[in-house]
């Protein structure tokens, strides 16, 4: 046992167990005490710094436990609070500082909180150094700022990453970004792309865009279940199978069209009156930016219906030799090859069509 002193205490609007997503937006003080506040002195020129505190409020540890993110971990590879130690440690922005007083932005303690130390954060020189140090933290999650991007709620910044897939805004884009960003918050879910988070998209239009890119369960890693429904609809279930389906209710299209009427009118020009003039086009290209952007500041719940859904899991995606066709001579997915008269070939090479989907749906 050590004993170490306070130094000092937090001051937030936050009293209880909030997501640290949502804590790390607010501002929030630090009060130094008589005692210490002499140490302060030039705190001023650092723009972030380290802060310990500790979890006073904190129940007792668990050396395993699940994360905000869903994870199941053992404690050390978490920033859980009920650790052994009850020892916070969170980089803050320093806004300012006045006498005893450091105004910060990012500090996810509570109101209260005891604080036992503060250091400046060692930041790396030069360019070279910080674009190395955020490849490396990219090598070892990918999804790292789109997850805490998911937590923070930014919908906006989800929709302006997502569209580098999508090539476009929209609407649906929007949509998709709202649905996928509500059930990762209420499952508690992450994708490593390993399937262990599955998404079922119940049409293939702009909508599932959005999911892909939020949900990160994809085409590409067999994480991403596609029922050709034609309802703008998707569900998102971790392996036990309870699930979230978010579905569009059916006054919600009426809801947007009153939102934005001015870009149901251009839309009305370019779509169904085929006027494809330059003007008319950019217009409607910009507009389109406007309306996904405004479509995240709609009600959400005038939009979308939130239900819990048992979903019937598949099994781990099996992988396969690959088998050579006696035709082509191309190498083909064991499950997919034709076998006639001791002979083996691809689908087209058999003559046959196999099953293609298009954006007219599976065929
Ligand atoms: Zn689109
Ligand atoms: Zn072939």
């Amino acid at each position: 046992m050590i004993k170490i002193p306070y130094i000092g205490k937090v001051k937030s609007k936050f009293n209880g167990p909030t997501n640290p997503g949502i804590m790390r937006e607010e501002e929030s003080e630090i009060t130094i005490f008589d005692d210490y506040a002499e140490g302060l002195f030039k705190t001023e020129l650092s723009g972030y710094l380290e802060i310990y505190f500790h979890f006073d409020r904190a129940e007792p540890y668990q050396l395993k436990t699940f994360t905000y993110a869903g994870d199941y971990k053992g404690i050390f590879a978490t920033r859980s609070p009920r650790r052994p130690s009850k020892l916070g440690s969170t980089i803050v922005k320093l806004l300012g500082r006045s006498g005893n007083i450091l105004k910060v932005q990012g500090l996810d303690a509570l109101d209260e909180t005891p604080v036992i130390d503060i250091k400046p954060l060692h930041i790396p020189m030069n360019e070279e150094e910080l674009e190395a140090s955020e490849v490396q933290v990219r090598k070892m999650n990918p999804r790292k700022l789109i997850v805490s991007n998911i937590w923070a709620g930014k919908t906006d910044r989800l929709l302006l990453d997502a569209a580098q897939i999508h090539g476009h805004f929209c609407t649906g884009l929007a949509m998709g970004v709202m649905m996928a960003t509500r059930a990762m918050q209420l499952i508690r879910g992450n994708s490593d792309g390993l399937e262990d988070l599955l998404a079922i998209v119940e049409t293939n239009n702009c909508v599932s865009d959005g999911v892909q890119f939020v949900t990160g369960c994809t085409f590409g890693n067999n994480a991403l279940i596609f029922k050709d429904f034609g309802k703008t609809a998707f569900t998102l279930t971790k392996r036990d199978g309870k699930g979230i389906r978010i579905s569009t209710l059916p006054g919600g299209k009426g809801y947007m069209r009153k939102a934005h009427p001015l870009f149901s009118e251009s839309y009305k020009k370019v779509v169904a009156d085929q006027d494809h003039s330059d003007e008319e086009i950019s217009k409607f290209k910009q507009l389109g930016v406007e309306k996904a952007f405004a479509t995240l500041t709609l009600d959400f719940d005038k939009l979308f219906k939130v239900e819990d859904v048992d979903v019937e899991i598949p099994a781990y995606a099996p992988s396969h030799e690959s088998i050579l066709c006696n035709t082509c001579g191309e190498e083909v997915m064991g499950t997919r090859i034709i076998r006639r008269r001791g002979k083996q070939f691809c689908v087209p090479c058999a003559g046959e069509n196999g099953k293609i989907l298009t954006g007219n749906g599976i065929g």
